[in-house]
């Protein structure tokens, strides 16, 4: 019996990747084991959207050098963005680094397990969209699907295109099938996964699928991310608006409050546009929880843009966010833009949009207390372990006590009691 063991980086992109590259391991008679130690493989699931997650991985590569020493057949692959960025340079650095597969090449992963072959995988695939691969999913209430790889967009930040190449959608039947194939295993929840799903173009575009998969019956939920302002359609509005099993709830990156940063972004929006598709959201949608990202300190920004920023978040009133000082990542335009600032600016920045948000997110949890929620349940609170935990519509963590009468995959109804930053909790109704 041989071993693998798979440590991730990075966004829900790169953690649906090492579901893939289990299911390939898994398929080829390997079992998961819980640390590197006991591997007979041993993955770097690699992202390199910060400079942070970079240097954390190449860290953990350097400590990984002594057990290579020690099990000189223990084999050492990088995977991710940064395998796709750097290619060859990571064994040219690192040489107890065995292999390094990009993003787009993970089948390669067979080749690598079953013979003898080639180091690095970094080649663009065009036909990513058509390969089926096994997935070893580490849910079995929720699933995410894939339904676009790659990026048009070149934000003047972002690494992502040049990673994992260009926009290709999967094939809309392709999608569907997968989904019945999860309805039919148990799945409640499938998350639609793409750098930019409304710019999906499939036999159908996105609200048109959204409208195929809310036919599958046993799917209970749907939801999506990540969501492009500028390709925000009408249509998808009222999708979310109409279909049943589609989750109020949508991820809608700002980046940032002021205009002018937008435009040095490459964002395609301005503020002004923004506002307005998040007015038609609460419009058409009032229950619906908006949530987002904001780059702290961007090139160039002023005192004036960042203030920009925190009127934004005190206008949209964003239910969460994830924000982060801006980060040069090399090969990106704003990478060598003029204006760099200095990192106190940034913190003192970053700071001040947390403490803000936070404030604004204890208010919107506060008040849901006293509501009744429908919360599909996921499995056992690990915090507590005495707990259920699960999630209302609009993306929320909300913990109920064990009671025999629900098992993970059961949507019941939660009347909200005590509201935190980052949960809810609640008594069955
Ligand atoms: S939309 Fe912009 S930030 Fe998102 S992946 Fe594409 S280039 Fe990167």
């Amino acid at each position: 019996m041989k071993h693998y063991y798979i440590e991730t980086f990075g966004c829900q992109m790169n953690v649906h990747d090492s579901e893939k590259m289990a299911g390939i391991l898994k398929s080829e008679g390997y079992t998961a084991v819980g640390s590197a130690e006991d591997a007979d493989i041993l993955i770097f699931n690699t992202c390199s959207i910060r400079q942070k997650a970079e240097q954390k991985f190449f860290s953990e590569l350097g400590r990984i050098k002594s057990l290579k020493k020690r099990r000189p057949d223990l084999k050492i692959a990088v995977a991710g963005c940064i395998a796709q960025q750097e290619g060859i340079k990571i064994i040219e650095r690192a040489p107890h680094v065995d292999y390094v597969v990009g993003p787009q090449n993970i089948s390669a992963l067979k080749d690598i397990i079953t013979s003898q072959s080639d180091s690095v995988f970094t080649d663009d695939n065009l036909a990513i969209t058509e390969i089926e691969l096994p997935i070893e999913r580490r849910d079995n209430v929720r699933a995410w699907v894939n339904i676009m790889y790659g990026c048009n967009n070149f934000c003047s930040y972002c690494i992502v295109p040049y990673t994992r190449g260009r926009e290709r959608s999967r094939a809309s039947q392709s999608i569907i099938n997968e989904i019945k194939d999860l309805a039919e295993k148990g799945y409640k929840e499938v998350t639609l996964l793409g750098q930019n799903v409304n710019s999906y173009k499939g036999n159908v575009d996105f609200p048109g699928l959204l409208k195929e998969i809310n036919k599958i019956e046993e799917i209970k939920r749907i939801r999506f991310v990540t969501s492009h302002p500028k390709d925000l359609s009408d249509e998808l509005i009222y999708a979310i608006r109409d279909l049943d099993k589609v989750c109020e709830h949508i991820h809608l990156p700002l980046q940032s409050g002021s205009s002018k940063v937008l435009a040095l972004m490459n964002r395609k929006y301005t503020y002004a546009d923004y506002i307005k598709k998040i007015e038609q959201l609460k419009r058409e949608i009032p229950e619906i929880a908006i949530t987002s990202d904001i780059i702290a300190g961007f090139p160039q920004e002023t005192d004036e843009d960042h203030n920009d920023t925190i009127k934004a978040l005190k206008e949209v009133e964003f239910d969460s966010i994830f924000a982060f000082k801006f980060s040069p990542r090399p090969g990106t335009k704003a990478s060598t833009m003029d204006g760099q600032l200095p990192d106190d600016i940034k913190s003192n920045r970053l700071s001040e949009i947390l403490e803000l948000q936070n404030k604004i997110t204890e208010r919107k949890n506060n008040g849901l207390k006293g509501t009744i929620q429908e919360v599909l349940i996921e499995g056992v609170d690990e915090k507590t372990s005495n707990k259920f935990s699960g999630r209302t519509r609009t993306n929320k963590v909300v913990n109920v006590l064990f009671d025999s009468t629900i098992k993970p995959g059961d949507t019941i109804k939660v009347k909200i009691t005590t509201a935190r930053r980052h949960s809810l909790e609640g008594e069955i109704v």
